[in-house]
């Protein structure tokens, strides 16, 4: 008997280049302050919108961060002066 299996391939899945899963993220933001470029740790895995106060480890000032993680899991941040 002839039995034709069908080509089951599966669903071809978008492979986007190597996710890594980790739930850390980095994100930058200017500080108003003193115009340095501030890399912070985000936890992805605290929400996707989050709002905290930070001191700029350059300078000192505590900055508002409204931090914006993307569907793709992207962190962004805005820093608020104080
Ligand atoms: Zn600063």
């Amino acid at each position: 008997m002839n039995d034709p299996r069908p080509d089951r391939r599966g669903k071809n899945r978008r492979n986007r280049s190597a996710s890594t899963r980790s739930a850390h993220q980095e994100a930058t933001y200017i500080c108003d302050s003193c115009g340095e470029e501030i890399v912070v740790p985000i936890d992805i895995s605290a929400g996707t919108h989050q709002n905290y106060v930070e001191d700029c480890p350059v300078c000192c000032h505590p900055m508002t961060l409204h931090v914006d993680i993307d569907p793709d899991g992207e962190a962004h941040v805005a820093g608020e002066h104080e």
